[in-house]
């Protein structure tokens, strides 16, 4: 079971009582972050609060971070990161913390050589590569002794457009791919899907083959048998491996990344999160700044095979969001939420997608 709670949907810019990006992720391996724009970590807490409130069971606890993803490293997208990180230095915190993000092999050497600096313009490294920001916010640090708890962070280089699988995994039970993006710093998204459960076990046929209560205990936890001369392998008895729930948030793209497309990811998401910054009538404006448009968006779901499609990222210039879903229609024949913050999303193993709509003392249920 997953729940994404999307507490930024604006993007750039505050408006229309929209903020930046930041969504928090809740897996059986525990909580993670998807970006982490400004004021993520009150966003949190006053959303924990209203969840509280209303006597949902459902929680978004920043003490419960496990993992910081973070998806290219523009300001909008992190500026919440160090006063939150600080946050939880004041509060005590002894785990260790992983953040994480995208950046090239070139910014990683470079930031090595010059630690906390700027990179000059004509080396072609953005200063708001994920590479320099590390560098930068380890040097600053939290506060002056030493934190009390450690942060690994952690630099993916990104070579092209395949998708990978992390090469760190930090949330238990749960497989985490990166999906390179076309962004104007290197970017990505995420694939998150919880480990697949071994099949159904066979109970009824082990009975009418006669088999004694112990020899079926045997089977079931995976123990071949051979009984008087005949071999029964326990898998044999187990069906189909269940799929586990998935779900795929995109980051900051332009239209076109192979890593959409459903042959190069371990699954189709039942959910896709993804940016629609414009209407199609920007087309030129969201190929040109690396955006999506809500058409782009939902030709992605589209190839991925999402089963649903959240729109998140709205430029401050749209303010009514039903144009967006309209297009997005056109394009994509599962269900498509425009998302607003507050709101979030349900996903079950057995392919529910429940968007939760955020109202004024609650939320409304909305089948996807
Ligand atoms: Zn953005």
């Amino acid at each position: 079971m997953f729940e994404l709670h999307v507490l930024g949907t604006s993007s750039a810019r505050f408006a229309h009582g929209r903020s930046v990006s930041g969504s928090v992720l809740n897996t059986p391996g525990g909580l993670a972050l998807i970006d982490c724009g400004e004021g993520m970590q009150k966003r949190m807490m006053d959303h924990n609060r209203a969840l509280k409130s209303s006597g949902l069971e459902n929680r978004t606890r920043i003490s419960r971070i496990r993992a910081i993803f973070l998806t290219h490293g523009h300001l909008d997208h992190t500026w919440g990161l160090l006063p939150l990180l600080q946050t939880l230095d004041l509060d005590g915190r002894r785990n260790d913390m992983v953040v994480m993000g995208p950046t090239t092999r070139e910014a990683i050497e470079w930031a090595t050589q010059h630690p906390g600096e700027t990179p000059p313009e004509e080396t072609g490294i953005s200063p708001t590569d994920l590479a320099i920001l590390f560098s930068q916010w380890q040097s600053i640090g939290t506060k002056d002794e030493a934190s009390s708890y450690s942060i690994d962070w952690v630099l993916i280089p990104i070579d092209d457009d395949t998708p990978f699988k992390s090469p760190i995994q930090p949330l238990e039970g749960v497989t985490v791919t990166i999906v390179p993006t076309h962004h104007g710093v290197p970017s990505c998204g995420y694939h998150f899907e919880t480990n697949r459960k071994q099949g159904r076990f066979d109970r009824e046929r082990a009975l009418e083959l006669g088999l004694t209560e112990a020899q079926i205990g045997q089977l079931a936890e995976g123990k071949d048998l051979t009984i008087d001369g005949q071999d029964f392998s326990a898998a044999s008895f187990r069906g189909e491996p269940r799929p586990g729930c998935s779900i795929m948030v995109s980051g900051d793209t332009a239209h076109g990344p192979i890593g959409f497309n459903a042959d190069h990811l371990p699954s189709s998401p039942q959910l896709l999160l993804h940016e629609a910054t414009f209407l199609a009538d920007k087309q030129e404006k969201a190929t040109q700044y690396y955006h999506s448009t809500a058409a782009d968006a939902a030709r992605h779901a589209t190839t991925c095979k999402a089963s649903a499609l959240a729109l998140t990222h709205y430029s401050s210039r749209i303010d009514h969001l039903s144009p967006l879903v309209s297009e997005a229609r056109e394009h994509f024949s599962g269900g498509v939420a425009a998302t607003l913050d507050g709101d979030w999303f349900g996903i079950d193993a057995n392919g529910d997608v429940v968007h939760h709509v955020r109202v004024e003392n609650g939320w409304n249920k909305k089948n996807l």
